[in-house]
């Protein structure tokens, strides 16, 4: 697998317009993007730290993942984002190699990405994402 750097990470939080104000006026971050992702009942806003981001998550629902990550763990890293090249291949490869797959396949994310999750039983605890940009 080509893992060619740590697109984001992602952050669960509470409450996304107070958490937006925190990196902005205390960590001096802006924020360019403010999404929902419907599939994963979230919002998310986005900041860019050199060429990784900082993805926020808030739960749109209590029975979502970032609902129930908070709830179990309260708020922190969520997940870590790898960009790979060719992500259906990495997938195939990873799986071969014993690790357990969240999405079997690459579906849409937020930022125009495709995604996928492997299980974090299976990455020594970290939740972990693979995605790539279709346009690249
Ligand atoms: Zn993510």
């Amino acid at each position: 697998m080509k893992a060619t750097h740590i697109e984001h990470l992602g952050i669960a939080v509470a409450n996304l317009e107070e958490s937006i104000k925190y990196y902005e006026e205390v960590l001096g971050f802006k924020c360019y993007s403010i999404e929902e992702v419907k599939d994963q009942k979230v919002k998310t806003a986005f900041f860019k730290v050199g060429q990784t981001k900082i993805e926020l998550l808030e739960s749109t629902s209590p029975d979502g993942p970032i609902g129930k990550f908070i709830e179990k763990k309260g708020q922190g890293i969520h997940h870590i984002a790898f960009a790979v090249e060719g992500l259906q291949g990495a997938l195939n490869e990873v799986k071969e190699k014993g690790v357990r797959l969240i999405d079997e396949a690459p579906r849409p994310g937020a930022e125009g990405l495709n995604i996928a999750f492997l299980h974090p039983k299976s990455t020594h605890g970290v939740l972990t994402e693979l995605c790539e940009d279709p346009n690249n």
